[in-house]
């Protein structure tokens, strides 16, 4: 074995939001002796390939939606040339690249070492880091912190190949004429919904009849028929044999679907997987430490993030339990401070529950909490009550009829208290709406507490306080 070429306190293997939170916390506030190594761009998944080009995406398809409506207003636009998609993707890409010299320069203001390479274990206290040189480190650490992410996953349906995963979506340096997107999660359904709003004739295959189907049924129910509405064609019951390429560069997609089940075919030139992601751990050396994974490869870590080896802890999408930049953010904070911050952090470990989260679909959906289902389970149907309102926002007044999306929201409530265990909500604003009600629900509001808060007229949001 390799002579040891650095020691630490502590090692992170992984720069994305969950490491480099840890990291810096665990260094910059604890004083730590720590190292960080990456192997791609500082910033993980959300900065690169995930959270942070998906909202400027969203941002410029709701542009594109806005620029629409505006007509209804009264104004009177004419576009004198089409979206240029490609100067939006190469502003995008500079702002991406303004974030990662900020998050190095925060690792070095944390006095974090920081290293680009490959890290894998060689056992529980020893750590190899394939530099990009091709040379070696060896590194000795205390205590070690698996944070390296996942990957999107592609089928083995033959010429699954021609297509590109969310990865490639960033990449796309023009926009597609016809795109077929393959999955039910709110990747797809986020995407689906920024490619036909920006121009793209968009197909979106789904395997069974809803998408989103973690969320509530309102909302599976709700959204699809918008996407309809706005023209997204929406393959249900689908599944593909096989993907052909043709000489004019497009591909021909066989699937079959609800509408065709013996089987059609559709001409497509962008194909998107977005059915699901795998942690990233082929070549992490777990064995050579002991670390267990479950059956679909993830780490297994507890609610404080330890792994099953003493000294060595994990945490954020590589454990898959909710796959947020905010949850693998705030993880790695409580675990530096547990690790490192003296007896009064001994305990620190993230509340995993009531966490909210939103889908960045046309329009917003937003989710905090139990869905009815789960509160009738858990509680009892004797022991629900549920409040639901639908209804065209304000600002769809000036529309005729046929173009007016809904809004609709729920609340969940448990008891004679009426304690809201769980709000979902769907309409334009419901993100930024739901991390004030999120604050509410987390301090364990009942109905009454919604009803004793004066509304803001006239939002959409007031509706969730005058719910009868
Ligand atoms: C398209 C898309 C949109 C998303 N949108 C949102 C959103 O709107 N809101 C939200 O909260 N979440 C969103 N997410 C999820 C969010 O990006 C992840 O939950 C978050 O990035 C997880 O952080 P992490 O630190 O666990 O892993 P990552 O951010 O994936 O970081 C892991 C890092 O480890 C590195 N690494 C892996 N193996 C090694 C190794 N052996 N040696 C060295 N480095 C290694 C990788 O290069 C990577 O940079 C989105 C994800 C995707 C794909």
């Amino acid at each position: 074995m390799a002579p040891i070429s650095k020691e630490c306190d502590f090692l992170v293997i992984g720069g994305g939001s969950g490491g480099l939170a840890c990291a810096r916390r665990a260094s910059g506030q604890w004083g730590a002796k720590t190292i960080a190594v990456e192997s791609n761009r500082l910033g993980g998944t959300c900065v690169n390939v995930g959270c942070v080009p998906k909202k400027v995406t969203w941002n410029a398809a709701a542009i594109a939606e806005t620029l629409h409506e505006a007509a209804a207003y009264g104004f009177n636009i004419k576009e004198t040339s089409p979206f240029d998609f490609t100067t939006f993707k190469h502003k995008r890409d500079d702002y991406i690249k303004r974030l990662n010299g900020i998050y190095e320069r925060n690792l070095e203001k944390d006095h974090v070492e920081y290293l680009h390479g490959r890290a894998h274990l060689l056992s529980k206290n020893e750590v190899e880091v394939v530099l990009d040189s091709g040379s070696k480190e060896t590194i000795r650490a205390k205590k070690i912190l698996l944070a390296t992410g996942g990957h999107p996953n592609i089928p083995n349906t033959p010429g699954a190949e021609l297509g590109i995963t969310s990865d490639g979506f960033f990449d796309l340096e023009t926009l597609p004429k016809r795109v077929a997107l393959v999955g039910a999660g709110y990747i797809a359904v986020e995407m689906a919904g920024m490619f036909h709003h920006l121009g793209s004739e968009t197909h979106l295959f789904i395997r069974h009849e809803t998408f989103l189907r973690t969320f509530d049924p309102m909302i599976q129910e709700t959204i699809i028929k918008e996407y309809e509405r706005q023209g997204i064609h929406i393959h249900r019951n689908s599944s593909q044999s096989r993907i052909v390429k043709k000489d004019d560069g497009w591909m021909t997609m066989h699937y079959t679907d609800k509408a065709s089940p013996d089987g059609s075919t559709l001409d497509i030139d962008c194909l998107l997987w977005a059915i699901g992601r795998n942690p990233e751990v082929e070549d992490l050396g777990l064995d050579k430490a002991g670390v267990h994974q479950n059956a679909k490869g993830q780490i297994i870590a507890d609610d404080y993030q330890n792994t099953n080896v003493d000294n060595i802890y994990s945490l954020g999408d590589v454990c898959g339990k909710i796959e947020l930049t905010p949850v693998a953010i705030a993880a790695g904070r409580q675990l530096a401070n547990r690790l490192f911050g003296g007896p009064q952090h001994r305990t620190a470990k993230l509340d995993y529950t009531n966490i909210p989260s939103v889908v960045f679909a046309h329009p917003e959906v937003g989710s905090i909490g139990l869905t009815e289902q789960e509160a009738r389970d858990k509680f009892g149907d004797g022991n629900i009550k549920v409040y639901k309102t639908d209804f065209t926002a304000m600002y769809y007044a000036m529309m005729p009829a046929e173009a007016k999306p809904p809004t609709a929201y729920k609340l969940v409530c448990a008891g004679e208290e009426e304690k809201v265990v769980g709000l979902h909500i769907l309409g334009s604003g419901s993100a930024e709406m739901l991390q004030g009600f999120g604050v509410a629900v987390k301090m364990g509001a009942r109905k009454r507490d919604f009803d004793s808060c004066v509304a803001i007229h006239p939002t959409s949001a007031e509706e969730l306080v005058t719910m009868k």
